[in-house]
């Protein structure tokens, strides 16, 4: 419902109003007005007086239909604006239910509260937290109906986020307004409400209107309602996802974990079947690592896996996955790549690998690294994911006893090779 048609359904109404009440009053004035007109010609009484009589009480007949009707259509529209709220709240409470995630909630939010009537501009700014150091915060708007934006929401600055202070302009020309609403504005009023989780604002709502104490208690109330309402579904899809992440991220290298690795893996596998697709995987093994720790501590060790990790990532595209599969084991999984192009990635990593001398930690200098690297595509080598990453171990079993520092593609020879050497 747009906010214009509300307007003008208003004065339509007003005027239909006006109208029937007259044409009541009138059509009962015209039928009393003949039946007497004949008693009166049947007993000569003056018809002027008569008339003017008649048109004094259809005009006061018709005040008071229309005040009484008025009265009347006032009560059916707050009836049906509450039964029609009440069903909004409804519809709100069960798309923010139907939502996948904190992002969509937002969303959600952001486009009922937008939809109150007479507000020139709506934005809802939301933070995002990808890691501990990396929070950012995100805008949803309507601000092109205004060009400008109220303010350019840094949330290092804004007493809202800052501090929970919550902001209410009655009027830009008359109040204190935010030390960061931009002076482009000189007229209207506007209020920042925060979508809190404690002590911490997650989000903004920012409403501006051109009218002058236009956010009174009743519209300041139904917004609060519409976050109360929000809050602990986003707060407990927050906490879901944040549970979510600590159980498929390995704590050291921040790489996923095989938790998550093992249905993704499927469902990649799932999709490139559909597609007529490939999906290669590379396993790869850091040699010798236990001497790592055996010379230099467990800490160094530690060290040379995120050191480690952070070469791999390094050497794969976005649409790639590395995850770490078990102590100092990795798994490479590349989507919607052949077996030849799988090789190649495998040996960059490999030379990269070899060739970048591990940074000391404090002061203590440690060797350089090697790993040895298993490379199979489906479905080229296996049709399902417990066998892809099979084969992918045996081809790195076979680097391994090969001399290690190398990359291996799978091939079903291997598979014999494999086993005479363990039976060896
Ligand atoms: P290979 O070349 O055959 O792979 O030899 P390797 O020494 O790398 O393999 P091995 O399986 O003998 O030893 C792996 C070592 O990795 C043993 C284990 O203590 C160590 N390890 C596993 N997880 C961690 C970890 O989180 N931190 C540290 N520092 N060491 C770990
Ligand atoms: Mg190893
Ligand atoms: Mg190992």
């Amino acid at each position: 419902m747009s906010r214009q048609s509300t307007s003008s359904k208003g004065k339509l109404s007003f005027l239909a109003l006006l109208v029937i009440s007259i044409t009541i009053s009138a059509s009962l004035n015209l039928l009393m007005y003949m039946r007497i007109s004949l008693y009166i010609s049947n007993n000569s009484i003056e018809l002027t007086n008569l008339l003017s009589f008649f048109i004094f009480i259809t005009a006061l007949l018709s005040t008071i239909v229309f005040v009484l009707a008025g009265k009347l259509l006032d009560r059916f529209a707050s009836e049906r604006s509450n039964v029609n709220e009440l069903k909004n709240f409804k519809n709100f409470v069960e798309d923010l239910h139907k939502a996948s995630n904190e992002v969509e909630m937002y969303g959600i939010l952001y486009n009922f509260v937008k939809q109150i009537p007479d507000v020139a501009c709506t934005s809802l700014f939301y933070r995002i937290d990808r890691s501990p150091d990396d929070v950012v915060w995100q805008k949803l708007t309507d601000e092109k109906v205004q060009k400008i934006p109220l303010c350019n929401l840094i949330a290092s600055n804004c007493p809202l986020v800052r501090l929970g202070r919550e902001c209410y302009v009655q009027s830009i020309a008359k109040d204190v307004n935010c030390a960061y609403q931009l002076p482009e504005y000189k007229n209207g009023s506007y209020i920042c409400l925060g979508i809190t989780d404690g002590p911490t604002v997650y989000g903004v709502v920012q409403m501006y209107s051109k009218k002058d104490n236009f956010f009174d208690t009743g519209i300041i109330s139904k917004v609060k309602s519409y976050i109360e309402i929000a809050k602990p579904v986003i707060q407990s899809k927050r906490t879901l996802h944040i549970l979510d992440k600590q159980a498929t991220t390995d704590k050291l290298t921040k790489l996923y974990n095989r938790t998550f690795i093992d249905p993704y893996l499927e469902k990649e596998i799932e999709a490139a079947h559909i597609s007529g697709g490939e999906l290669s995987v590379i396993m790869v093994d850091i040699d010798h690592f236990k001497k790592v720790n055996d010379t230099y501590g467990h800490p160094a060790g530690d060290h040379v896996l995120v050191f480690f990790s952070r070469l791999l990532m390094k050497c794969i595209r976005k649409s790639d996955l590395v995850s770490r599969y078990g102590g100092e084991e990795f798994i490479v999984v590349l989507p919607s790549t052949d077996l030849e192009t799988a090789e190649t990635i495998a040996e960059r990593i490999r030379q990269t690998v070899a060739s970048m001398p591990v940074p000391p930690l404090e002061d203590l200098q440690i060797h350089s690294i090697t790993c040895s690297l298993g490379v199979a595509t489906y479905p080229v080598h296996s049709d399902n994911k417990e066998s892809l990453v099979k084969a992918a171990d045996i081809a790195l079993y076979k680097a391994k006893a090969s001399g290690r520092n190398r990359v291996i593609i799978y091939s079903r020879d291997l598979e014999k090779d494999v086993l005479n050497h363990k039976n060896r």
